[in-house]
């Protein structure tokens, strides 16, 4: 990286105490996971999703149930493997400088990389777990993907039999309070917050930039298109994060000091 921008980003991170990641699918597209918007994208974050359903479609419509079960059992994010972007934010997380990575993205790559899990907010869920729609019990996505292919059109709570489904978030679904909370407080509290492959057009995680902007974080925003977050930002890069966030990864805390 060279340009002026990019110099620019580097010195704001070298100056960071308190750094808050914000991730979206674009950070996961060179491990194989197509993103949503992006110009090779597709809907990948849910099966159920990618059929154009809310909860309410899927609770209502047992065959778009089979359909997505079946589809999830060829879902990239089995055989997905870290990138260079998701282990740079593991190497500034040991620099001691990045406090917490508020995703949205649900394949679990920056744990599968090293983050911290604790660190680690998924405000869409994960796919790597199921939840019961009828009696709210969460189970191994493992276990539930292993009957599918046994031949189970679709596999029911063990517990209480009623209808299970990722612990995503569908449309028309609340996101978890607690998830959201945290990750509001990150974005208030953070000299600096890192936006890295996201389109910004998801609420409420959209609105955690202009949040953390107010209350006075520096804010870059590395994504290959432009966002409508773009004017809160100090600096802007229109690069691929997986070079740009190994280089900022590798800037060393201004002073010289080691956190
Ligand atoms: P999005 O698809 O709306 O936006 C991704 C952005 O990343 C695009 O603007 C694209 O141009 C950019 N991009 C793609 N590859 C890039 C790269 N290598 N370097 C820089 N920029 C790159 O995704 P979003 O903003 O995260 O929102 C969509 C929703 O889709 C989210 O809720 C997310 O949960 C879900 N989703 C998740 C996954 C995943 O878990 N990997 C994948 C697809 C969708």
């Amino acid at each position: 990286m060279a340009s002026q921008a990019c110099a620019a980003a580097r010195a704001l991170v070298a100056s960071a105490h308190r750094i808050t990641v914000l991730t979206g699918a674009g950070v996961s597209t060179d491990s194989g996971i197509p993103d949503f918007r992006g110009p090779d994208g597709l809907w990948a974050r849910d099966a159920d999703a990618g059929l154009g359903a809310t909860l309410d479609a899927y609770l209502a419509d047992p065959e778009l149930r089979r359909l997505t079960w079946r589809a999830r059992l060829e879902s990239p994010v089995w055989t997905a493997k870290p990138n260079a972007a998701h282990k740079a934010l593991v190497e500034l997380e040991r620099s001691g400088r990045l406090r917490t990575v508020v995703t949205q993205n649900i394949d679990g790559l920056h744990q599968k990389a090293g983050s911290d899990p604790h660190r680690v907010l998924e405000l869409h869920g994960t796919l790597h777990a199921t939840v019961c729609l009828g009696c709210g019990a969460t189970g191994s996505m493992r276990e539930a993907l292993r009957r599918v292919a046994e031949g189970e059109a679709e596999p029911d709570c063990p517990r209480c039999r009623g209808v299970l489904k990722s612990a995503t978030i569908s449309f028309g679904q609340e996101l978890d309070a607690e998830v959201l909370r945290r990750a509001r407080l990150a974005a208030l509290d953070c000299d600096v917050l890192l936006v890295a492959g996201t389109s910004l057009q998801v609420q409420p995680a959209a609105g955690l930039v202009p949040l953390a902007a107010k209350a006075g974080a520096q804010v870059i925003i590395c994504n290959a298109e432009p966002t409508p977050c773009d004017s809160v930002a100090a600096v802007v890069l229109h690069e691929s994060v997986s070079e740009v966030l190994p280089d900022l990864s590798a800037v060393p805390p201004s002073g010289g000091g080691s956190f």
